[in-house]
């Protein structure tokens, strides 16, 4: 097998991915919808764009596109995009080699299979509740009252998201999302611990290649509207009539931890490796994202995991100082992936890190 180009779907991540890659000297490719043809044209990186009319499968990954995608013997980089604008089915159809798992989307995607994948790395996870237990204490926080965060499956971003603190006020906010035709039943839901703390992504690298795991960056996300709603005091929300909180996320910052935590931080990765190597052959490559909250005590409780790129790696186009401390240049997530990518080729190993 032969690779040339590195192509992706123009959203999310697109821009750092291309830029690494055309840094480690490859052809660059994005399949780019109509409508955002001005926005990727500024990059003098992008060598070619391949419009389509949106993101959907039928379109963005057309007989065409992929017959020109395969002529230029092009990897692809799969994204938060493509999660979200095609099924699963249909992202494991594409005839194109992925960097990466592809198969591991698939436990990303899905709840039940997400929270395998996370017990099984021995992590700490928010106990998922069933309706029945809502009137009980939280094991998590130890307070008498149980907080609950309800969320809907798949990638919704965070939206049509709620808290609620007993049955009453969870079928409140459950019969409000019905009329609205946002969920059809209860198994439309999943519902959590909320765990109070400070929300912290996670952002790896795991090279198949030299067997290691590479902490690149650490983000927090801003959301909206729940990082607004902060800002108001209590007595204003009371009478605000606020009724609906959403996570979509808006942007990113960046963090570093205080080194005492890096150590475990380093062993949660490499656990997650080792937990995805025996239940997702062929395990973890490349990039995965991490994310949870630290709580008071400094304990890290894992809710979520992405098992490719995530947009908070947008922060560190030029590096961040995680990656700084591994490598003497720049190192963005995009280029780590096509530093890999060249690796692979140049010692034969190109069948370790696509599938
Ligand atoms: P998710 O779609 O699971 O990534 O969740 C979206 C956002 O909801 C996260 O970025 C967090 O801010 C928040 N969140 C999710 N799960 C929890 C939880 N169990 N406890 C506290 N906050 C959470």
């Amino acid at each position: 097998m032969n690779a040339n180009a590195i192509g992706t779907l123009g959203s999310h991540c697109a821009l750092q991915v291309l830029k690494g890659a055309k840094d480690e000297g490859f052809k660059t490719i994005l399949v780019c919808e109509s409508k955002r043809e001005g926005l990727y044209k500024r990059f003098r990186f992008i060598d070619r764009l391949l419009l389509v009319e949106d993101y959907k499968f039928e379109h963005s990954f057309s007989e065409n596109i992929q017959n020109e995608l395969h002529d230029n013997n092009c990897i692809l980089v799969p994204h938060g995009t493509y999660i979200s604008s095609m099924s699963i089915e249909e992202i494991e159809s594409i005839r194109i080699p992925f960097f990466g798992n592809r198969w591991i989307l698939r436990w990303e995607a899905d709840r039940a299979l997400k929270e395998r994948l996370m017990l099984e790395a021995r992590l700490n996870v928010p106990k998922s509740i069933s309706i029945d237990e809502l009137d009980g204490s939280n094991r998590s926080t130890g307070n008498k009252a149980r907080l609950v965060i309800a969320k809907l499956h798949g990638a919704a971003g965070g939206k049509g998201y709620f808290l609620a603190w007993d049955k009453e006020s969870f079928m409140t906010q459950y019969n409000r999302l019905l009329s609205k035709g946002i969920v059809k039943s209860l198994d439309d839901l999943y519902i959590q611990e909320y765990v109070l703390g400070v929300p912290v992504y996670l952002q790896y690298f795991y090279s198949p290649l030299s067997r290691e795991v590479e902490l690149l960056g650490i983000d927090r996300r801003y959301e909206s509207n729940v990082d607004a709603i902060g800002r108001i005091p209590a007595l204003q929300q009371e009478h605000s009539g606020i009724h609906e909180i959403s996570y979509n996320v808006i942007g990113n910052s960046p963090l570093v931890l205080r080194e005492s935590l890096l150590d475990e931080v380093y062993k949660i990765g490499e656990r997650f490796v080792s937990a995805a190597e025996y239940l997702v052959k062929p395990g973890m490559i490349g990039p995965f994202c991490i994310e949870g909250v630290y709580d008071q005590d400094g304990r890290f409780i894992v809710f979520e995991f992405s098992a490719r790129i995530v947009a908070g790696t947008n922060l560190y186009v030029n590096g961040s100082p995680y990656s700084y401390l591994l490598y003497d240049e720049p190192m963005s997530m995009g280029r780590r992936i096509a530093r890999e990518v060249k690796i692979a080729i140049d010692s034969n190993e190109l069948d370790k890190v696509v599938t």
